[in-house]
């Protein structure tokens, strides 16, 4: 029971760290991505980067580390309008929530990944949402990730646990938290690889990774290493 698992990965720093956690606990592992229009194919490739280095470099998990899976999610382009699918800038709403989000986009993320876990044997879906640093997307919260987990076991009949390491955590526990896996050579794996950006730069070079330093994703990930940083040296 629950040997099996299926890591939602991005290519970000937080699925690099969720996809290391899973490869350290269970004894297949595979991966999922969606491809849904994003102006910025550099995440794509970012995964592709992540998983040859995990490979390369971690020989003890790369035995472990089965089937790389990407779906194409265009239609999500047909029901949402913002700036991860059209040509328009990032920016926070009235409502708090920014104008990158889709509605419940992660309810469908999770069930996808249930339907090809169920197909592959796998019981695991891990997933790295978070309550900590974005509190504002009601489709991370704890609550809604424990009712998916019970509505898609019971509607597949299939035993799912859904998994989320970084729940709890804020972004300088998730370095440690990477730091705890892999020692300094994840940490530098996913400084290098990973890609969070919002606007897919990577030719700015910044102690933390690529990106171009302003977007809030790069704000999170910057404010995130600074306070890793404090307390390693
Ligand atoms: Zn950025």
């Amino acid at each position: 029971m629950h040997r099996r698992a299926l890591v939602l990965f991005s290519g970000g720093q937080d699925s690099t760290t969720c996809l290391a956690h899973a490869l350290a606990r269970f004894e297949h592992v595979e991966t999922l991505g969606f491809d849904y229009g994003q102006r910025h194919h550099v995440e794509l490739q970012a995964r592709l980067n992540v998983l040859r280095e995990l490979r390369e470099r971690f020989p003890q998990w790369a035995t472990r580390l089965g089937d790389d899976h990407v779906l194409d999610l265009a239609v999500l382009g047909a029901v949402s309008d913002t700036s991860l699918t059209r040509d328009m800038a990032f920016r926070m709403e009235a409502s708090g929530l920014p104008n990158t989000f889709v509605p419940g986009r992660n309810l469908l993320f999770l069930t996808l990944a249930a339907a090809l876990a169920y197909r592959r044997g796998m019981t695991v879906l891990v997933t790295g949402v978070c309550e900590t640093d974005f509190s504002g997307y009601p489709d991370c919260r704890d609550d809604t990730m424990k009712a998916l987990q019970v509505a898609l076991t019971l509607g597949m009949d299939h035993r799912f646990l859904i998994d989320t390491p970084l729940m709890w955590i804020d972004k300088a526990d998730t370095w440690r938290m990477a730091e705890q896996l892999g020692g300094k050579d994840l940490v530098d794996l996913i400084v290098e690889h990973s890609h969070t950006c919002y606007l897919g730069d990577r030719t700015h070079r910044h102690d933390w990774g690529w990106g171009c330093g302003s977007c809030p994703a790069c704000e999170l990930r910057a404010r995130g290493w600074a306070a890793y940083a404090d307390t390693t040296r």
